[in-house]
């Protein structure tokens, strides 16, 4: 359908949009900042839907190195998101698909799609109108499909970056085409505070509003973050200075926990004036009890957790930001607080038995995430051995899984070269390796198995039990798999198959028979664990390394 129809179906809806652009420099947290605004309006009663445009030309962020962009998130329906997406679903226990995911990329690669099929009937294609109409049909089309109160976009970059300018374009458009008060676009920026001058300062951000003003933009809130509250003088002269109102200028102050966030910004009138700005008659209150109780219990003194992460990435922890999160959230609802250690993979392998001992002795449940490629993989079958024997909790995911049963087939089935064809591709005994369908795809981007599949689960195991239901669905990112050729032999030295996505016959939960808890699951359970609603195997491995 062209742009004009489904601006006219767009203005008929309910549905309000709030923008949000960042300033001055990166890591902001406009994720967590449009993440909060749709705490208090969905605790308010709205509905809220929830896309960021990124303004990146990689067509996602799948082919990118973890250590750059972070971790990858993936939806049900198999896309390779940004990990915005995640905090998204995680702070808002919603459900999000690819179409939360835009990239300058995609929108390039459509229109150049457009231009091989002879779709512009011999025109030039142009920035504007072109690519900026294929991101105002990709925003209409969100808008109708998910029909929402809200529709929450948050803008990748910063404001000045040369490839955001087509997402601004697009906006200072759509502000146009819809009626006035359906659309707000929300700043974030930075006011620093100088220690030697004692000072906040208002000037990056007044720069940051002229460079949208350069674009056609004058943003109508502003969200400072800020280390410390900031006053009404200064919200007084960055009001002038920047044309916004100052009732709708607000502190996004650093704080601990993500929750008080919500707390802070409700404290600030945000979510009345939001409602006042879109003309809403009745204007209604947020109801924020269970973040105030998760809170509550975040702040209460508790029992430590030693975890350890045995990780090829250490430094930065972006890219394990899903299972940090499921991890934490499974200690509140335990009621202990977690303390991570990030382990390097590579560096373990250099160590002797006794030092390995060393490094894990006070360590109560091992971490296993998933990963690609050789390095630190002989790291991480040390990690599995120690848990193994020692009867320490072990929580293998998706790599996780498969260095599991590689460690248990060399040293219980004493298959001495047992490996996965991803590291080995000569080993005789590839315990893990490709499935047909994998074995003649020569593109890296989206061609794993991606997304929601269905797993069975074994009743009387102990999967079945943490998970209380027959089947479940889980989040898939992985091109290797279990060899079942070796299955029999596994079974018969005490591994338990206990989840198996039927139709291909594939394995996908794996436990050790008469251990504490040795789990892996050649899904991502990270990806379905959100903050008032922890993962079943997240929760369980925390209350077993508790004990
Ligand atoms: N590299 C492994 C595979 O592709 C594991 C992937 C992962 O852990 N996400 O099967």
């Amino acid at each position: 359908m062209d742009n004009i129809k489904l601006l006219e179906k767009v203005k008929k809806q309910k549905t309000k949009f709030i923008i949000v652009t960042g300033g001055v420099c990166s890591s902001l947290g406009k994720g967590i900042l449009v993440s909060s605004l749709g705490v208090l309006l969905k605790n308010s009663g709205y509905t809220v839907s929830v896309a960021k445009w990124d303004p990146y030309l990689n067509v996602d962020p799948g082919t990118m190195s973890p250590l750059v962009h972070g971790e990858v998130f993936v939806t049900d329906d198999g896309a390779e998101t940004d990990l915005d997406l995640g905090h998204y679903e995680r702070i808002l226990d919603i459900r999000l698909n690819k179409d939360s995911s835009v990239s300058s990329g995609q929108i390039y690669q459509e229109v150049l799609n457009g231009e091989r099929e002879g779709k512009y009937l011999g025109k030039d294609i142009q920035v504007i109108p072109d690519v900026i109409n294929i991101i105002k049909n990709r925003l209409f089309n969100f808008a109708i499909n998910h029909n929402t109160d809200f529709v929450l976009i948050e803008i990748g970059g910063t404001v000045g970056d040369i490839e955001g300018g087509i997402f601004l374009e697009a906006v200072r458009q759509i502000k146009i085409d819809l009626d006035e008060h359906k659309l707000m676009h929300a700043h974030l920026s930075l006011v620093p505070y100088l220690e030697w001058a004692h000072e906040i300062k208002t000037k990056p951000t007044q720069h940051s509003v002229i460079a949208l003003k350069h674009l056609g933009l004058i943003p109508d809130t502003l969200f400072l973050r800020t280390d410390y509250p900031t006053t009404d003088k200064i919200k007084e002269k960055l009001s002038i200075g920047c044309g916004v109102k100052k009732e709708l200028i607000f502190d996004a102050l650093t704080v601990k926990n993500i929750p008080e966030i919500f707390v802070n910004l409700n404290n600030q009138d945000v979510n009345t004036r939001i409602q006042e700005f879109f003309n809403i008659k009745k204007i209604k209150q947020a109801n924020l009890k269970d973040w105030q109780n998760l809170l509550n219990i975040i702040k209460s003194e508790k029992k430590l957790v030693n975890i350890a992460l045995v990780a090829k990435y250490v430094g930065n922890n972006d890219p394990y930001i899903s299972i940090i999160k499921a991890l934490e959230s499974a200690g509140n609802y335990n009621k202990v607080k977690i303390n991570l250690e990030i382990l390097e993979a590579e560096k373990l392998e250099k160590l002797s038995e006794k030092e390995i001992k060393k490094v894990f002795s006070k360590i109560d449940g091992i971490v296993v995430p998933g990963g690609f490629d050789k390095r630190g993989i002989e790291g991480k079958i040390l990690a599995a051995k120690y848990a193994r024997e020692n009867n320490i909790p072990y929580l293998g995911l998706c790599l996780g899984m498969q260095i599991m049963l590689i460690e248990f087939a060399r040293n219980i089935l004493k298959l001495k070269d047992a490996s996965s064809t991803e590291f080995d591709k000569n080993t005789k005994n590839p315990v893990i390796c490709l499935i047909e369908e994998q074995k003649n795809i020569k593109n890296k981007g989206g061609t794993m198995r991606l997304g929601a599949y269905k797993c069975d689960l074994l009743l009387g195991s102990m999967a079945q039990k943490i998970y209380n239901k027959k089947d479940i669905l889980e989040r898939h990112r992985h091109r290797y798999e279990f060899n079942n050729k070796y299955k029999k032999e596994f079974e018969n030295k005490g591994i338990i198959f206990s989840g198996t996505y039927k139709k291909e016959n594939l394995v996908e939960i794996s436990e050790i028979k008469d251990h504490k808890f040795m789990i892996g699951s050649q899904f991502h359970p990270e990806f379905l664990s959100t903050f008032l609603h922890p993962h079943p195997l997240f929760r369980e491995f925390i209350k077993v390394a508790k004990e």
